[in-house]
């Protein structure tokens, strides 16, 4: 399996530290409002490779932070004058909601930043002992001078990144690229006691802190979508070598930005669509197969057109799953079992993902699967159970666990909510039937429903069902 390392800049066979072990930490969102659709495309990719991975026999520790302090989230507060912790909390149960709708599979730990200020504290202490951090009268901050392999992964020297960088002004910086590792309190602000007094911590420290808390100093893969590179992730990696001597990251993947009329879709321009506000509209599946018939790393321009054209292919692999369901249902074995490679479709589905997770290809590979299933189905008279649990068993393991683009489970409770109102209907009209006196009709009923393994019980006041 090969992905494209932001780091080195090339594609690299991955080999994770301890197979089939895989620390994998995703940034997740920052809790200060309802998430928007270029979030989920950086959510549902990470959830995308970190399902494959588990195909491929990984076990994978996944963790997503959660930043629930943060001057967004401050000012929130203060606008709707409310304490900052009811706001993050707010908006972090909308974020678990909004996830859980988009099928996207539960972090193995969720870490929230003001539940692990002591590490960052501790993590901080570290760095000036290590004389690369200083204070500035209850300010700290990283001296970037002192880390030689500062902008290695963004690609750029000191003197180009402080030149073009748009990096927070504050005077009693030595250094303009110089960040903030704890933040002095002002009045009203949320804050915790420290070496360096009151205050809270940076942005860029919890994740450091967080990573190395619950998935050890160096960890396989870390995400997140490309404006964290720089200087997100270029300061991660500055106070996390600093800190522990050693290398902090494997591999860095990053996903590309969900554009809108060619322009990055966020908060701050205020051109987003909420992803609960399309989930109203087009399904979860939908969704999400519309972000991967793009290669993760490249930009993707919104689409409601895309998206409903998402919304159709989605349809035709219901389709097949419902007409598999029943045929499964019906459990023929003597029909014919036809000649139907399926390990090519495996095959092509692991060989596209495997370099560099080339989530388009894979879904070509799906739909071409699709279609030859449909040919041979409408071209056959009588066709053998089995062949239908091959069907499923392939779409289960592809479409399913990795793209969670189809979901079985629900096509078994939707049709089994259509069983039991069908059921209902016939068991009024048969009552209504008795009532009228026409007990003739009315067994007949009951005889013919028992045939097919659906057995009435006529009680005092009304009748009951139950299958055979
Ligand atoms: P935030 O809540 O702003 O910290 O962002 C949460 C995650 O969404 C991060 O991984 C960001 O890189 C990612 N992200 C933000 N905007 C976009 C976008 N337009 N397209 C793709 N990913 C994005
Ligand atoms: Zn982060």
């Amino acid at each position: 399996m090969r992905f494209y390392n932001t780091f080195s800049k090339s594609k690299e066979e991955f080999i994770p530290q301890n197979p089939p072990t895989v620390s994998f930490y995703t940034c997740g969102p920052t809790v200060y409002d309802y998430f928007h659709i270029g979030n989920a495309r950086s959510f549902i990719m990470a959830d995308v490779l970190r399902r494959y991975l588990e195909y491929k026999g990984f076990k994978v520790k996944f963790v997503m932070n959660l930043t629930d302090v943060d001057d967004r989230i401050i000012k929130k507060s203060i606008d709707e004058k409310k304490p900052s912790h009811v706001v993050s909390d707010f908006y972090a149960n909308a974020f678990f909601e909004d996830i859980n709708l988009l099928k996207i599979k539960p972090a193995t730990v969720f870490p929230k930043a003001t539940q692990h200020v002591s590490e960052m504290i501790e993590m901080i202490r570290e760095l000036e002992e290590r004389g690369v951090a200083y204070n500035v009268d209850g300010n700290v901050f990283y001296d970037v001078s002192k880390f030689t392999d500062y902008g290695k992964l963004s690609g750029k020297n000191i003197e180009e990144l402080s030149a073009g960088a748009r990096v927070e002004v504050n005077d009693n910086k030595k250094n303009p690229l110089d960040f903030a590792l704890w933040k002095k309190a002002k009045e009203g602000e949320p804050s915790w006691d420290s070496p360096w007094g009151k205050g809270r911590p940076g942005w860029h420290i919890e994740c450091s802190a967080m990573s190395s808390k619950h998935l050890g100093e160096t960890i396989d893969i870390h995400a997140g979508g490309n404006d964290l590179i720089f200087p997100h992730h270029e300061n991660e990696i500055a106070q996390s070598e600093a800190a522990h001597n050693h290398k902090f990251v494997k591999y860095w993947i990053h996903f590309g930005f969900l554009n809108i009329n060619e322009e990055k879709m966020s908060k701050s321009l205020g051109n987003f669509l909420t992803a609960r506000e399309i989930l109203k509209k087009y399904s979860a599946e939908a969704i999400r197969l519309f972000f991967l018939q793009t290669y993760y790393g490249g930009p993707l321009n919104f689409s409601f057109n895309l998206l409903a054209a998402a919304e159709k292919g989605v349809e035709k692999i219901k389709n097949l799953a419902e007409k598999i369901e029943s045929e499964i249902k019906k459990d023929d074995n003597i029909g014919l079992v036809p000649d139907f490679n399926i390990k090519y479709y495996y095959d092509e589905f692991e060989k596209v993902m495997d370099d560099d997770l080339n989530t388009p290809q894979a879904c070509a590979v799906i739909f071409d699967f699709i279609r030859s299933a449909n040919k041979i189905i409408s071209e056959t008279e009588s066709l053998h159970v089995s062949f239908f649990i091959d069907l499923k068993k392939f779409l289960t393991e592809t479409a399913e666990n990795v793209f969670g683009i189809i979901h079985f489970e629900e096509l078994y409770k939707k049709s089994a909510q259509l069983d039991g109102k069908l059921i209902n209907l016939i068991i009024d009209l048969r009552t209504k039937l008795k009532k009228e006196k026409n007990f003739l009709l009315a067994d007949s009923i009951r005889d013919e429903l028992n045939k097919i393994g659906i057995e009435l019980k006529d009680g005092k006041d009304s009748t009951t069902y139950k299958f055979k």
